[in-house]
């Protein structure tokens, strides 16, 4: 039960959204030639919207009659999902707008999320319209489990939601860079990383978090089903998983960040953004850290990436042992001083995943539950889920669950 699409059940409905600029502007082939005929087999009922300008998806889903739809899934980059992660988190039933289903299938230059959810089934990797055909099946398999999202607070107190990544420094710069390159699609992160090498630099700034250890346990807290307390090691099938079909009987009760709260905080800085759970982990983002956070003495850094899925690109396996929903903030840093070489050898073995094997003494790897990063250089960029942000100091806390994913 609950595995693939039964007759018995009513089908789902799916608002496809598709931004025909993507990538190299091959979405809507990629829709007609490879998705619409296995909607059509799969009998999955759709509707399909196509985005005209960016924040166009953000407006429509902060709006739109969310009891219309069983799934929301976005046929682009990985910047058309983020519109509409933080459309569904700036409504005012956000608590339950979040729970809708989203999926992910790749038409955009930077597919990390959909590369992450082809991981997550431990197949072999693929890439371009191989992980389209894949992402499509495990749409029309319907399965559902729990995706982790983590509140970011930028310096003018806005706060938005991300699912994959932080970026300051490198890859923030490759992920700039490299837009001159879309039309390569989704190598131009390579020659991105290339052509920054050539430039390499040094970023000042200060960086902080909470270790795991003194956050929360991963899933703890309420739920709507039952979830193991233990932290997840590595990429597996999340047991809490349903057919997107159910939706309507399993969408009870969000997760209630209230009861999630650690002993010294408990009712969190409420930024200019009303609607989302409460960050109870983080003080205003002027106030100093709590004792317990640690602080990372370096001050010079190549790069500050932290992950929330498995991949940063289709082709950088950036964080081996995430999971969608385990509930972490994979913290990676480079320090100043590494070499050319060195960084580019990195980059190489993050193509595998293997990076953390090489033994690189710049490289550190910590799983947190919060950041702090308060950038000293003048210049500089930060990215989230690839899209630039305000540039200045900045943190995040990750809400382990709180939205849902068509995953395999
Ligand atoms: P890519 O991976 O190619 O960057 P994204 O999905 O990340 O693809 O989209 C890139 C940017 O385009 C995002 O900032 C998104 O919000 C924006 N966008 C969405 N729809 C449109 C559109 N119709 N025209 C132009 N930009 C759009
Ligand atoms: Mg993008």
């Amino acid at each position: 039960d609950g595995v693939v699409y039964s007759q018995l059940r009513r089908a789902c409905r799916v608002m496809l959204l598709v931004n025909p600029q993507s990538g190299r502007g091959q979405a809507l082939r990629y829709f007609y030639g490879h998705i619409e005929p296995m909607l059509t087999e799969a009998l999955v009922p759709y509707t399909l919207v196509i985005t005209e300008h960016q924040n166009h998806a953000r407006d429509l889903v902060r709006e739109t009659d969310l009891s219309q739809w069983d799934a929301l899934v976005i046929l682009s980059g990985d910047g058309l999902l983020f519109e509409v992660v933080n459309g569904l988190l700036e409504r005012e039933d956000w608590e339950e707008a979040i729970q809708t289903p989203l999926g992910i299938l790749p038409g955009g230059s930077g597919n990390a999320l959909a590369a992450s959810v082809h991981h997550y089934t431990q197949s072999p990797p693929v890439w371009g319209e191989e992980l389209l055909l894949s992402c499509g099946f495990l749409l029309v398999k319907g399965l559902v489990s729990r995706l982790d999202l983590v509140s970011i607070h930028l310096a003018s107190s806005r706060r938005i939601f991300s699912f994959l990544s932080l970026a300051w420094g490198f890859v923030a710069d490759v992920d700039i860079e490299s837009e001159k390159y879309r039309h390569v699609g989704a190598m131009r992160f390579l020659v991105g990383t290339l052509v920054r090498l050539a430039s390499l630099r040094v970023y000042q700034g200060r960086l902080a978090y909470l270790p795991i250890k003194d956050g929360l346990l991963p899933n703890q807290g309420p739920r709507d089903h039952a979830t193991p307390s233990t932290p997840k090691q590595g990429p597996k099938s999340s047991p809490n998983q349903n057919c997107c079909h159910s939706s309507n009987s399993t969408q009870n009760t969000a997760p209630n960040s209230s009861n999630n709260a650690i002993t010294t905080m408990t009712a969190g800085p409420r930024p200019a953004n009303q609607k989302g759970p409460p960050d109870s982990l983080l003080p205003d983002l002027e106030q100093p850290l709590p004792e317990h956070w640690m602080a990372v003495e370096e001050e010079g850094f190549v790069l500050v990436l932290a992950m929330f899925q498995s991949h940063l690109a289709e082709d950088l396996l950036a964080a081996p042992g995430a999971a969608a929903d385990d509930g972490f903030i994979h913290l990676f840093y480079v320090r100043a001083g590494i070499s050319r070489p060195a960084l580019l050898r990195l980059f190489l073995a993050m193509e595998k995943g293997a990076h953390l094997a090489i033994g690189c003494p710049h490289l550190v790897y910590e799983k947190v539950r919060a950041f702090r990063l308060e950038p000293r250089s003048s210049e500089g960029a930060i990215t989230v889920d690839g899209e630039v942000v305000e540039y200045g100091p900045v943190q995040g806390q990750v809400h382990g669950g709180i939205a849902r994913l068509i995953s395999g």
